[in-house]
C-alpha cells in the first residue's frame, strides 16, 4: 500500500521541470494524475506513458492554457471525468521575464500575473467545494523564495509570487475545518528551463557574464551554492499530501538552500 493509492491529482504545468518532478513523485506514491501544460505532442504521450507503465496508475494529459479560465475549467472537468474525482491539486505552472520596471512589457507582466496567480485561483475555484464536501483535500502552490524577498528586474514574478502566498493562507483558513490543507511550496533556484532562459538576460539586465549570473547571482543567496532538485519538492508534495501533512496548512515552507536565512 503507497501512501497516495486512490488519491487523484491534477499537476499545472508537468510537461517539464518543477511539475514533472512533482507529477512524478505523486505518481511513485500511488495517485493518478491529470498532466498538463505545454510542449511536443509526441514526446508528452511518450513522458504520459512512462509514468503511468513505471508506478501503475492512470495518468491522463490535458493541454489547458493557464492563461484562459475556461479552460482551466476544462482542465478539472477532464480529471474529475477520468477520475472520478480530484484530491490533489499542484498549482505549479509559472513563466518568468527579467527586464527593469520602467522596461518591463505590458503583455509580459499580464502573462505572468495570470500564469503565475490568477491561474492558481482559477483551479481552487473549481476544486475546492468538492474538496470540502469530501472531508479531504490538499492544494499545493509551487510559489518561490521569491514570495518571501525580491530580486531587482523581476517585479511581475515577485508581485505574483507574493499574491500567490497571500492567496495560499487564504484559502488555508477557508479549508481548515473541512480537511482541506492548503500550502506555498517556496524553491530556491532549481536549474531547470525556466532558470535556463533567464541567465543570458539576467547577464544582459546586469551587464555581466553568464558564468557570473550563476555563480554571483543565483547561487549567491543560496547558501548552499547548490540547485535545489525536482526530486526534492517532488517529496515535499508527497509528504503534504500524507496524514503527516494534515496540520500543516497556511504555511510559506522554503527548500532554498539557507537563501531566505540570511
Ligand atoms: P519550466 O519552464 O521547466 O516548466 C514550466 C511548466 O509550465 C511547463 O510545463 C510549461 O509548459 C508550463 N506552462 C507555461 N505556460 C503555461 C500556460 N500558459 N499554460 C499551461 N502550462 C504552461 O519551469 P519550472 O522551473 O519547473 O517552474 C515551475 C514552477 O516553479 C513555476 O511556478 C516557477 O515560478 C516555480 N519556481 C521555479 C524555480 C526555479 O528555480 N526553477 C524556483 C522557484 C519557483
Amino acid at each position: 500500500m503507497r501512501s497516495l493509492d486512490g488519491k487523484s491529482a491534477i499537476v499545472t504545468g508537468s510537461t517539464s521541470g518543477i511539475g514533472l518532478g512533482i507529477a512524478t513523485g505523486l505518481a511513485g506514491a500511488g495517485a493518478r494524475v491529470m498532466l498538463n501544460g505545454f510542449g511536443d505532442a509526441d514526446a508528452i504521450e511518450t513522458m504520459r506513458g512512462s509514468l503511468a507503465q513505471t508506478h501503475g496508475v492512470d495518468v491522463a494529459y490535458h493541454g489547458a492554457d493557464m492563461t484562459r479560465p475556461a479552460e482551466i475549467a476544462a482542465l478539472y472537468e477532464a480529471a474529475l471525468a477520468r477520475f472520478g474525482g480530484v484530491d490533489i491539486i499542484v498549482n505549479n505552472a509559472g513563466i518568468q521575464h527579467v527586464s527593469p520596471v520602467e522596461d518591463f512589457p505590458i503583455d509580459k507582466w499580464d502573462a505572468i500575473i495570470a500564469i503565475n496567480l490568477s491561474a492558481a485561483f482559477h483551479l481552487t475555484r473549481a476544486s475546492f467545494s468538492a474538496m470540502k464536501a469530501k472531508g479531504w483535500g490538499r492544494i499545493i502552490n509551487l510559489a518561490s523564495a521569491h514570495a518571501l524577498v525580491a530580486s531587482p528586474f523581476k517585479s511581475a514574478y515577485v508581485a505574483a509570487k507574493h499574491g500567490l502566498l497571500g492567496f495560499t493562507k487564504a484559502v488555508a483558513l477557508e479549508g481548515a475545518e473541512r480537511g482541506v490543507t492548503c500550502n506555498a511550496i517556496c524553491p530556491g533556484y532549481v536549474r531547470t528551463a525556466l532558470v535556463e532562459k533567464q541567465i543570458p538576460d539576467t547577464a544582459k539586465a546586469r551587464g555581466i557574464s553568464e558564468e557570473a549570473v550563476v555563480r554571483d547571482v543565483l547561487l549567491a543567496a543560496q547558501a548552499t551554492k547548490a540547485f535545489v532538485t525536482v526530486e526534492q519538492l517532488g517529496a515535499l508534495a508527497v509528504f503534504l499530501c500524507s496524514d503527516a501533512g494534515a496540520q500543516i496548512t497556511g504555511a510559506a515552507l522554503p527548500v532554498d538552500g539557507g537563501w531566505t536565512a540570511h
